[in-house]
């Protein structure tokens, strides 16, 4: 029997987390012989539904799941983890602007990037989910120094599969014959969901859709997808957004099919000529536990002013948090 895996999960009580703890308790994750430890961490308010989601989770007799730890003290809940998802983050209030909701969220990521650098494993792997994801993931590295920033990851995982249903329903063809999928950016409206580089079923996908579709359809779709989600269900997407981060975990510690790979949001050492430092996301294959970034794609004129536009906006977010990036 393989040693137990620890997973932290923030935010664990709320709907993303909801949707995801049962997941990775069942092995959705790291596959059906790795035993996993859940470590679900919330704030005060919220630990007597996490009290809940532990005995429901308990009630699963999940012959994987050997222990669940659900505390509100960042230093439990971390400890010796080798992975943290970073779920919990403050949702936006009305009337609030975009550099308060960054402001805010930048406060409880700078504390957890403290906490994983003191009290997660060394070689740990932090996903970030709660939004701004990408300056949110950006802040928590810097605030652990004693971590390699390629440790820390936001996701676009969930655009990038949005991406490949929306491309199977035009073309007619299942989700499994598309591969070469990319979302370039920021988890946000200025991401770049790019199918210049895309197969179907072995056919660049751009001879089986026109540019106008690409253009006019495809990207804002995918761009505002979140926003469709939450005008028919009333709420956010939760348990696509957990899928999604079963996903992106899963590929990152196991691999990724040869021939293909995914979209992750990462450090950028400036592949592609984006601004070095920033959490942007890229194409990625993954191996033995680290990803690396695809190199050598052919980007036409467009798809330069769509990326600098995404790293434009990183940029600014970073300015805003700027006294956040040191311990
Ligand atoms: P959700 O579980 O629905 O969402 C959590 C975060 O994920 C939000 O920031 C949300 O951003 C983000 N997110 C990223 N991608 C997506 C996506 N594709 N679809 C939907 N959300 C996405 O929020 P809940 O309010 O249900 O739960 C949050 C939990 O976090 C609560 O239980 C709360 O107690 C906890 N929390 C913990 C904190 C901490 O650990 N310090 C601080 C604050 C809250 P967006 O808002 O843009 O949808």
């Amino acid at each position: 029997m393989k040693s137990p895996v620890r997973v932290t999960i923030t935010g664990a009580a709320g709907h993303i987390g909801y949707a995801l703890a049962f997941r990775v308790a069942s092995g959705e994750m790291f596959g059906p012989d790795q035993p996993v430890i859940l470590r679900l961490l919330e704030i005060p308010q919220a630990l007597s539904s996490l009290n809940g989601v532990g005995m429901e989770l308990e009630d699963c007799a999940l012959p994987l799941l050997h222990d669940i730890v659900l505390t509100d003290d960042p230093a439990i809940g971390f400890r010796e983890a080798d992975y943290a998802i970073l779920i919990g983050a403050k949702p936006r209030a009305k009337g609030m602007e975009r550099s308060d909701l960054i402001t805010e969220n930048a406060k409880i990521f700078a504390a957890q990037g403290r906490a994983i650098n003191d009290h997660a494993s060394p070689d740990v792997r932090v996903l970030v989910v709660g939004n701004p994801a990408n300056t949110n993931a950006l802040i928590a590295a810097a605030n652990a120094p004693d971590l390699d920033k390629r440790q820390f990851t936001a996701m676009t995982r969930l655009d990038h599969n949005r991406a490949l249903g929306q491309l199977a329903n035009k073309t007619n063809r299942l989700v499994a014959d598309i591969t070469r999928m990319t979302i370039w950016g920021n988890h946000s409206m200025t991401q770049y969901p790019d199918l210049g580089n895309c197969l179907v079923e072995g056919v660049p996908a751009l001879e089986l859709v026109t540019r106008d579709w690409a253009i006019d359809h495809f990207i804002p779709r995918i761009q505002r997808r979140g926003a469709e989600i939450i005008e028919a269900r009333g709420l956010s997407s939760a348990a696509s957004a957990a899928d999604a981060v079963v996903d992106h975990v899963r590929d990152w510690a196991l691999g990724t099919p040869e021939g293909d790979w995914v979209s992750m949001s990462v450090i950028s050492d400036g592949s592609y000529g984006v601004a070095e430092g920033i959490v942007f996301s890229f194409p990625v294959t993954c191996a033995g536990g680290e990803y690396r970034i695809v190199q050598g794609l052919e980007l036409d004129a467009l798809s330069h002013s769509r990326l600098k536009k995404s790293e434009q906006e990183l940029l600014g977010e970073r300015a805003v948090v700027e006294d956040l990036l040191g311990r």
